[in-house]
């Protein structure tokens, strides 16, 4: 028998992904950060969905686990809107997932952790987009 696929974890409410988007966007150097030229584009055209899948994966293989490779220097400044989007929420690296989202560094993030990541530079997308 296949095992069941796991059951998809609830998002935090639009409201509170708003409330820490807004806060990190008092630091001028978050604030800095937007989609621009070919990364906008990639984000246009690929859409909510491709964005949402691509940040999984991208999280999954560079955030997520408890030692990431080159950890603090790990995302690229532009190249991909999910990147753009990991500076501006200060999600790029486990020493800003933790000072910023009080996630702890030296282990490897939960399911919940990933969605709420995932949530949380998907919503940053979704406001440059539409703002
Ligand atoms: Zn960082």
């Amino acid at each position: 028998m296949a095992t069941p696929p796991d059951p998809p974890i609830p998002e935090p409410p639009a409201r509170v992904l708003d409330q820490r988007l807004d806060a990190l966007a008092r630091q001028p150097f978050r604030a800095k950060f937007h989609l621009r030229g070919r990364d906008r584009a990639t984000a246009e055209l690929g859409g909510p969905a491709t964005m949402r899948r691509h940040a999984h994966d991208l999280i999954a293989k560079r955030l997520a686990p408890a030692e990431p490779y080159k950890d603090g220097r790990q995302t690229p400044y532009r190249g991909h809107p999910v990147f753009v989007a990991q500076h501006a929420t200060a999600t790029c690296c486990r020493g800003c997932l933790q000072r910023w989202h009080r996630i702890p560094k030296g282990r490897e993030l939960s399911r919940a952790e990933r969605a709420y990541v995932v949530a949380v530079i998907c919503r940053w997308i979704e406001r440059e987009l539409t703002g």
